[in-house]
């Protein structure tokens, strides 16, 4: 666990703290961000696919398009859910955002015809 100063008050905080300790401001690190692209050759053109932090519905993502979601710090389920007419396909993975952090990933369309969430920073 490291420190840092919080963005409102100043006051030294931990770097996973949810809110300040002083001033109650939320995400007091600095807010992180989770960004995701989604490649336009993905089969399923029409469908766009759903994108779930910790259970919570917060975004939907179109063929060629991109999405980025805010956050605080702290540890993260990420599931990505494409729904097709013969199938539901669900991509996760699970961050770890530090303060300011941003994370990218893709969704590609792999060699062997499926899907793949790759993490690309
Ligand atoms: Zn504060």
């Amino acid at each position: 666990m490291a420190l840092t100063t919080c963005k409102e008050c100043s006051a030294e905080i931990s770097d996973s703290a949810a809110t300040c300790p002083r001033c109650g401001v939320a995400s007091p690190g600095g807010s992180c961000s989770i960004l995701l692209s989604r490649a336009k050759n993905l089969a399923g053109r029409l469908h766009p696919c759903e994108v779930y932090l910790d259970g919570v519905l917060r975004a939907e993502l179109v063929p060629g398009g991109s999405i980025g979601i805010e956050t605080g710090a702290g540890a993260f389920h990420l599931d990505v859910v494409m729904t097709l007419p013969t199938m539901t396909k669900s991509l996760t993975d699970t961050l770890n955002l530090l303060p300011k952090q941003e994370a990218r990933y893709e969704i590609r369309y792999g060699s062997w015809g499926g899907y793949k969430l790759v993490r690309v920073a």
